[in-house]
């Protein structure tokens, strides 16, 4: 296991620091370039991704990248387009194992200076009753100030965003998972066996096809087990 660097402590790691530096976009830096988008890659190491991942299940697989286009306008609104590319690795659904997932995703990004919607505020004061605060955060754009974006959260949440509901390790549908009754790896015992090796308990079919367990049994068939349990 990969050490997770604890939240709020002062010793930063120089691989979580660097990323996080490289996440600041120097506005500055973009209008010398103007009318032009202007492309990088942003490398975020393993340590930046446990640190993303740190209250879930997930762990970082391989390094991850950000590739990014960005193009400032005249008036201040930063257009980003780019794509995340890298592992990150979750359990398996069925037996908990290594699943490693693609976290590509595309990201369209609207940046806007916060000065922008605190004038619009100040020409719509009716409107500040009715939730002008409610659209800033509604809106899929986020603001910045000065002279720099901070796009650490933005893509923090895109890489969540990228983690699965259920996944399945390399064995695909071949993952027969746990026994039900003992938690012995199912994976491990010879393909015919009735019975887990472990616990001798017979697997039910439910339990080799991994598909309908605990509270995802329909209704009716959960009458129909206790059915046949009574009798
Ligand atoms: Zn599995
Ligand atoms: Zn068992």
């Amino acid at each position: 296991m990969s050490s997770h660097p604890k939240r709020g402590n002062p010793a930063v790691p120089d691989s979580v620091r660097e990323v996080h530096e490289a996440l600041q976009v120097d506005l500055e830096w973009l209008r010398r370039q103007p009318g032009q988008a202007t492309e990088r890659v942003i490398n975020l190491s393993k340590e930046w991704i446990n640190t993303v991942c740190a209250d879930t299940e997930a762990r970082a697989g391989e390094a991850a990248e950000l590739a990014a286009s960005f193009s400032l306008h005249s008036d201040g609104t930063l257009l980003l387009r780019g794509r995340l590319r890298g592992g990150i690795v979750v359990p398996c659904g069925r037996c908990l194992g290594d699943a490693v997932v693609d976290a590509g995703e595309e990201m369209c990004l609207t940046v806007l200076p916060a000065a922008r919607i605190r004038d619009y505020m100040k020409k719509a004061p009716g409107d500040e009753a009715d939730g002008v605060e409610l659209v800033a955060s509604d809106l899929d754009e986020i603001f910045y100030e000065g002279d720099a974006v901070d796009l650490s959260d933005v893509v923090r949440e895109q890489l969540l965003l990228a983690f699965p509901m259920r996944v399945l390790c390399a064995l695909g549908e071949a993952c027969r998972g746990m026994c039900g009754r003992c938690g012995a790896m199912v994976n491990d015992m010879p393909a015919d066996a009735t019975n887990c090796s472990a616990c001798k308990a017979p697997f039910m079919e439910d339990e080799a096809d991994g598909e309908d367990r605990e509270d995802e049994i329909p209704e009716w068939k959960r009458k129909l087990m206790g059915l046949s349990e009574g009798s």
